[in-house]
């Protein structure tokens, strides 16, 4: 299901009842159960939807409203907020500061838009007047420095990375080294996916942490990974313990519901979303702008 069509159902749903004639409790259960249905099919994690039925339910508290009230109103709100809710982790992500190297981490899996969303991230902090810059880490994957080194070139953003070393907790260290002595206040290092053992993977990350201590370590899951992003954004939180979340892919023909359950499986913060494949296919995440949008 597509984000639009998610948004569509919630809506006709809210309009049904809020336009009928006869607002009663059976017409506001039925509204409830159909938001629950929409939000399940997009891959919304099962048991966050009852708890959001639950606290519409209980916000709305339909048996209490008086005669005078505007119920509709009231119904709309409950509905907008607990959406809003869901996609909120309530936590506050890490603030680059000027003047000083604000060292950012991404990790995430092989194909899930890791290398363009650094790139994307480095372009916006260059507009915004940071130095930013990019050193590629992922020594596994034949071909992912000259992918990065392309997009860097692109976006004109300054990169750093090896043909010929093939330990990447060295390439990161050394390119962060250097980009700190050039003064650079945003350095973004882009680690390998997996497609070795996991174990090894999650090792190697924590190295690469343990490495660069980086300021913020940013996760990258794709729109479209479904009922699996609770276990998958769970097992990289307990190693490479990260603060960010940023969906990609959000223009693909996926709701994105599993990678928003993530952000409740480990109270993360999204802190953008991407758009499109070009490099200003980028937003930063609001979760009020963002239920806003999909309610059109
Ligand atoms: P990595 O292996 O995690 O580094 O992934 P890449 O950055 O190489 O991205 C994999 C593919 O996804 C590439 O073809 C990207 O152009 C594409 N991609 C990344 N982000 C987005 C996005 O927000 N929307 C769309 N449509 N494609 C994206």
């Amino acid at each position: 299901m597509v984000l639009a069509d998610l948004g569509r159902r919630i809506n006709a749903a809210v309009h049904d009842l809020t336009h009928s004639n006869l607002v009663d409790e059976k017409a506001f259960d039925s509204m409830i159960k159909e938001i629950g249905n929409a939000l399940v099919e997009a891959d919304v994690n099962v048991k966050l939807v009852a708890s959001l039925r639950k606290s519409i339910r209980q916000t709305v508290n339909f048996k209490e409203l008086g005669p005078g009230v505007n119920k509709k109103r009231i119904i709309q709100k409950a509905v907008f907020d607990e959406l809003c809710r869901l996609v909120d982790s309530h936590s506050e992500p890490y603030k680059p500061k000027k003047g000083k190297a604000n060292v950012i981490m991404f990790v995430g899996l092989q194909g899930s838009g890791k290398t363009t969303t650094c790139t994307k991230l480095a372009r916006w902090y260059n507009a915004r007047g940071f130095k930013a810059c990019l050193v590629c880490a992922d020594t596994f994957r034949a071909g992912a420095f000259d992918q990065l080194k392309q997009n860097a070139t692109k976006a004109k953003v300054p990169y750093y990375g090896s043909y010929t070393e093939t330990d990447p907790v060295k390439v990161a260290k050394a390119g962060v080294d250097k980009f700190k002595k050039e003064r650079f206040e945003i350095i973004i290092v882009d680690t390998s996916g997996r497609h070795r053992q996991e174990a090894e993977l999650f090792a190697e990350m924590v190295q690469i942490q343990e490495a660069v201590q980086p300021d913020q370590t940013i996760m990258v899951l794709d729109a479209s990974i479904g009922q699996q992003a609770e276990a998958q954004s769970k097992a990289f939180k307990e190693s490479a313990d990260f603060g960010a979340i940023v969906i990609t892919k959000t223009d693909g023909n996926a709701a994105g519901g599993g990678a928003i359950s993530a952000v409740a499986a480990t109270k993360t913060p999204i802190v953008f979303i991407g758009t499109g494949e070009h490099i200003l296919d980028m937003e930063k995440f609001e979760p009020q702008r963002y239920i806003s949008k999909l309610l059109g």
